[in-house]
């Protein structure tokens, strides 16, 4: 069997927009323990309230055992009946997605679509509602990750909340980077992804479930039943009604979960997003400064968890991007086959440090490939909006 070590090196720098850099304590967080042990109970009940917290919720999370997937297939499945009018908002992949499904579970499926480098409008989202006042259901994604785009979650859920329509939204790659309020924006179910901005590994599925969604997932006999892996209501009357776990739940992952929340409360969810939008945005500004295209239309719609850089039309996007981790040791992620895209994120332990070699390189690697790119502008301008409002000098500045 050939040595993985040798053919592949560990990348040196992973900017991945999922599975994420994770900290150290996280990985190591991930022991065995016993699941009916008083201190795994203990963890179980805290890790879900720390979700809550992060996600701007009083109701109650459900962790699904599988990877966000699961729940995203769990949401939708028990909210849907054959027939049901359903929106589905599609401005990326992970909406498209979603159509699939609904058409599947049965739903009478619209959908509002634009370009993977636009966001649907919330205006849209209010005009259509009115104009269908038969829709039970409007499926969003907050943000689009392999297009880097963001969708206003908050304003789309009052809007429902309002006309008394229900949300799903997929916000797997937006929780613990980009602003989420669960209750404040009226949103009924929402998913995270604990390997994304959370900086944990891939596998858990958490999902808030308000409590109105909970007497309509009772009444629709189209929902999984509670002995399916899929059943939210086996969670919410096993788990928290007995104090049993519907079958062994996956104890490695939930203690790295754990962890990587504890980090995020530490640092504060709001400081955590301030974190990463800063980030976003200087990296933006080095992006364009070597001369590259951002793939969303407008910086207003770009997310903050993951930049989307546009490669030059003559090249291949996954070329360039082996081409990056094989000479340069940085491991970035591509835009999923579909879109012709290079992602860095800016998720879990990734730094500022590691954003400008990056960057660098990335533009090294165009450069070899005989593209014309200013290579030194992009950590240039990444460093000149690092040092802005800093002091200048040592008097005072320790
Ligand atoms: C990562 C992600 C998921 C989970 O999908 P995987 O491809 O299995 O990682 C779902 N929705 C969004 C928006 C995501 O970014």
């Amino acid at each position: 069997m050939p040595d993985l070590r040798s053919t592949y090196p560990e990348p040196d720098i992973m900017l991945t927009a999922g599975p994420s850099v994770m900290p150290p304590e996280v990985l190591f967080a991930g022991k065995s323990r016993y699941h009916y042990d008083p201190a795994f109970l203990e963890l179980f009940g805290q890790t879900e309230a720390m979700a809550a917290q992060v996600m701007g919720t009083s109701g109650e999370v459900v962790i699904l055992q599988g990877e966000a997937m699961l729940g995203l297939e769990a949401a939708a499945r028990s909210l849907v009946s054959p027939g049901m009018p359903v929106l589905n908002l599609v401005s990326g992949i992970f909406g498209q997605g979603m159509s699939e499904w609904l058409r599947l579970f049965g739903a009478d499926v619209h959908e509002l679509r634009v370009s993977y480098r636009e966001a649907v409008s919330p205006a849209a989202v209010e005009e259509y509602l009115d104009e269908h006042r038969d829709t039970r259901l409007v499926c969003a994604v907050h943000c689009e990750t392999p297009s880097a785009t963001v969708q206003d979650v908050a304003a789309i859920g009052r809007i429902c909340r309002e006309r008394g329509v229900l949300t799903l939204v997929d916000s797997v790659s937006a929780a613990g980077g980009m602003p989420l309020k669960v209750d404040e924006s009226g949103l009924d179910v929402v998913v995270a992804g604990p390997q994304k901005c959370l900086g944990a590994p891939p596998g858990l599925a958490p999902v808030a479930v308000s409590s109105r969604v909970w007497d309509v997932i009772d009444a629709n006999p189209a929902a999984p039943h509670p002995s399916s892996y899929l059943s939210l209501t086996a969670w919410r009357d096993q788990w928290h009604g007995k104090g049993l776990f519907p079958y062994t739940p996956s104890v490695t992952l939930m203690g790295s979960f754990h962890e990587a929340l504890r980090q995020v409360l530490d640092e504060g969810v709001a400081n955590r997003i301030a974190r990463t939008q800063e980030t976003a945005r200087i990296c933006r500004a080095g992006v364009k400064a070597m001369g590259l295209e951002l793939w969303p239309a407008s910086e207003d719609i770009a997310a903050s968890c993951v930049t989307a850089v546009r490669v030059p039309v003559a090249y291949d996007a996954d070329v360039v991007r082996g081409y990056l981790r094989h000479h340069y040791g940085v491991m970035a992620s591509s835009g999923q086959g579909a879109l012709p895209v290079i992602r860095l994120a800016h998720m879990g332990a990734v730094t500022r440090p590691d954003l400008i070699a990056a960057l660098a390189l990335l533009g090294q690697a165009l450069a070899d490939l005989g593209a014309e790119i200013d290579i030194g502008a992009g950590p240039a301008a990444v460093t000149a909006a690092m040092s802005a409002g800093r002091p200048k000098s040592l008097r005072g500045a320790l």
